[in-house]
């Protein structure tokens, strides 16, 4: 009698350490009403709604809300420091800046040792490109050798990517390839022109940024600059969906990465709806916005033109990567005009959504899959025992409509939980930040704004 007694008091879960718990949210993508603890930075149990758990605990109501791992950002441009409370604004609670600098890897580090809000942030070093390059800020390599020379420079200050961008001749990238292997360090980015888009994944690039470069390599033709218009108008009158299927099977057999950005796409195609008025800019930094409104004054009319056409490319690829059962995760190419830190990750679901992915498969790509690209999927993406504790409530069901993930109850990096409140204060805080500080630039803006834009020549 007393020993059932006491096993009836016994706790379910003791915490070791202070926590928090989210009692009876639908934990996804499994879908099971559960009581979800957290210790310290990371998820120490799931357990059946009601749990009683001993030790120091905050309690959050979940009771018909959903719960989702955080949400990913595969390709960002962070340019201030103001940009990490955005992200996390929005649920996004892991980002990767693909055009890195020593100061992100300050931040990085900040964020790791909770001194600073924001998601984890991932960077790849500076932008690696050919002498023909015409980025303002780029480590230019002309050979092998000096390929590899970056690449352990990159490795040893313990950047996480290497980015390679449009104009790396095809002997550097293969060292950068080599270099990469074997330090464990991913090359990622744009395909190099002198390398192609197959060649360029199946010769080990991890990542693919955007989907332009499947253009001229589903229409059988050597890479072209995007803004070149009568290739690029040759490329689509020979697209057929055979080709495009052709491409995507290809691509599913190297088991590469495609980041489709469809958002900045979408955005260059609808250029004329730049709004300098848009309360979103108000969370923007100073710099960021002098960039957008420079964009916006030197843009070619051409460029809404053409990227309305690649947009819809883009998005026929997308379809066809799914039904080729290819991997695809999110990414934005936030911090280009009118591509809005944190923001963007809504609309690119959106536009994934449109493209075919099934709401529920959408977030997959923004969260499990992003990992997997990573290869981090142990570490983060899911809610699971031990995985580090990055989550987002909302009060709706995001596998029906993925709008149901701007309906949030509240945010949780690394173990530390906001609620809106809190995230509304953050949002306040960068906008007064930036009011204050007025117009000065804080920061070289790099992106990959001169690749929509077709800058550089042909
Ligand atoms: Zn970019």
């Amino acid at each position: 009698m007393l020993l059932a007694l006491l096993a009836a008091c016994a706790p379910d879960f003791t915490l070791s350490e202070p926590g928090v718990v989210i009692r009876g949210a639908t934990v996804l993508p499994q879908g099971d009403v559960r009581d979800v603890v957290v210790a310290g930075d990371h998820i120490a149990a799931l357990l059946e709604p009601g749990a009683e758990l001993d030790g120091e605990v905050e309690e959050i109501d979940g009771a018909d809300r959903f719960l989702t791992p955080g949400l990913v950002d595969l390709h960002v441009h962070v340019w201030s420091e103001g940009d990490l409370s955005v992200y996390l604004a929005n649920g996004v609670t892991t980002i990767r800046n693909l055009s890195g600098d020593t100061w992100h890897l300050s931040i990085r580090d900040d964020l790791v040792a909770g001194r600073r809000a924001g998601p984890t942030l991932i960077t790849s070093g500076p932008i690696i490109d050919g002498p023909e390059g015409f980025l303002t800020s780029r480590e230019v390599v002309r050979d092998a050798e000096e390929a590899a020379l970056v690449a352990d420079l990159q490795v040893q200050m313990t950047f996480a990517a290497l980015k390679v961008y449009d104009g790396v001749p095809a002997e550097a990238w293969q060292a950068l390839i080599d270099a990469g292997a074997q330090a464990g360090v991913p090359v990622v980015g744009h395909i190099p022109d002198e390398v192609g888009y197959l060649e360029a994944i199946q010769g080990g690039q991890r990542t693919v940024e955007h989907l332009d470069d499947v253009l001229a390599a589903a229409a059988g033709m050597e890479p072209f600059p995007l803004m070149d218009d009568p290739h690029r108008t040759a490329a689509l009158e020979a697209m057929t969906e055979e080709r495009i299927a052709g491409v995507a099977e290809a691509t599913a057999a190297t088991g590469a990465w495609s980041v489709p950005t469809l958002v900045v796409m979408q955005s260059y195609a609808t250029a004329d709806t730049w709004d300098s008025n848009d309360p979103r800019l108000a969370y923007m930094s100073p710099v960021t916005r002098a960039s957008w409104f420079q964009s916006a004054e030197n843009l070619s009319p051409s460029v809404p033109v053409a990227m309305t056409d690649v947009l819809q490319f883009g998005q026929d690829v997308v379809a066809a990567l799914r039904g080729a059962d290819a991997p695809l995760a999110v990414g934005t190419d936030a911090g280009n005009p009118w591509v809005f830190h944190g923001y963007a990750v809504h609309d690119e679901l959106d536009l994934l959504v449109e493209s075919g992915l099934t709401p529920a498969e959408a977030l997959d790509a923004a969260t499990l899959q992003a990992a997997r690209a990573l290869g981090q999927e142990e570490v983060f993406g899911q809610i699971a025992v031990g995985q580090r504790a990055d989550l987002l409530l909302v009060n709706a069901d995001p596998r029906l409509d993925t709008a149901a993930l701007q309906d949030r109850v509240g945010v949780m990096a690394r173990g530390q939980w906001y609620d809106q409140g809190d995230l509304d204060a953050l949002l306040a805080e960068v906008a007064w930040g930036y009011q204050s500080r007025g117009l000065a630039p804080a920061r070289p803006a790099t992106s990959c704004a001169d690749h929509w834009e077709g800058r550089g020549g042909l």
